[in-house]
């Protein structure tokens, strides 16, 4: 396909054509992580703008150090799929307005409201796409496969963002899907990166306190958290538990790991998200947090995070 808005991105992403836009941590994160420095050592101004805009349900663009990197890609207009997931809402503006983009981090492919057609369409004109070994299956070599705990380095033009793929559990504790649940969510850290959390699909407090606590040792305290929330529903699956972070548990999990800000996404747009934005602000405002939670609307407008 040919889409210069993304052609453009290999260019701008690598500083000189001899660094590899991608490098291997060594597989496992923690003798890495160790030698990262904690926040509170790191070079402050953080590095370039940090700025995230709402395309739609889990959909967001993160400006982050130099780097302009896709969440879950999803740009169809509103229909029904084969899967039963309808699509209710349009996204903020389409692929066309999505300017430079460097990197997707997919954290699954499986489900349509993570990933959907025209989603699906746009990665292989996006340089680096990181998800799950499953992905990697299924979308093929241009998809780099991380399991948990791995990390990568995205080299741009601000410096080098450190990737590490963290645990996420795509429903109730201590129910196995199998195939059908393989998710990843991803943490960014680095010199003048804000640590960031970015949950994927995940219902477990649990597994995001643990990540957090391996976060908090690894890289120093948190900056920012991504919550996918919207308590995710179908009575296809494990009969209408939450597969996604229910309003009050996002609550929980933001005053557990208590970053400076948290940014709700995957509460809108999809039918099958049983909880939405309102019911997310309340239960925020009830742990007496609500001032941590970063206000996207309206979605296609770029928000500071810094
Ligand atoms: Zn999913």
């Amino acid at each position: 396909m040919n889409r210069p808005f993304l052609r453009a991105a290999s260019a701008a992403v690598v500083a000189s054509a001899s660094v590899p836009l991608l490098a291997g941590c060594g597989g496992e994160a923690t003798a890495d992580g160790a030698k990262t420095s904690p926040s509170a050592d790191r070079p402050s101004p953080v590095a370039g703008a940090f700025t995230v805009t709402h395309v739609g349900g889990p959909t967001a663009i993160l400006e982050i150090a130099g780097a302009r990197i896709l969440l879950d890609p999803t740009f169809d207009q509103p229909k029904r799929y084969e899967s039963g997931l309808e699509k209710t809402q349009a996204p903020a503006f389409g692929p066309d307005r999505l300017g430079r983009i460097d990197a997707v981090l997919l954290s699954h492919d499986q489900h349509d409201d993570n990933l959907d057609d025209t989603g699906r369409e746009l990665l292989k004109d996006v340089p680096v796409v990181l998800s799950t070994p499953g992905a990697h299956q299924r979308l093929g070599d241009h998809v780099t496969a991380m399991t948990s705990w791995s990390s990568k380095e995205l080299r741009t033009s601000g410096g080098v963002i450190k990737v590490t793929a963290v645990p996420a559990l795509h429903g109730p504790d201590g129910v196995d899907r199998g195939a059908d649940g393989e998710v990843t969510g991803f943490v960014l850290s680095g010199e003048g990166v804000p640590t960031t959390y970015i949950s994927g699909d995940n219902a477990s407090v649990k597994v995001a306190r643990q990540v957090g606590e391996r976060v908090r040792k690894e890289f120093g305290p948190l900056d920012t958290a991504i919550l996918f929330a919207g308590a995710a529903r179908t009575p296809a699956i494990l009969d209408n538990a939450p597969l996604t972070l229910t309003s009050e548990n996002a609550a929980v999990v933001a005053k557990d790991l208590d970053p400076r800000k948290v940014v709700p996404l995957h509460t809108d747009s999809w039918n099958i998200y049983s909880e939405d934005l309102e019911s997310l602000v309340e239960a925020f405002q009830k742990q007496g947090i609500a001032e941590k939670l970063v206000d996207l609307r309206p979605r296609g407008t770029e928000k500071d995070l810094s």
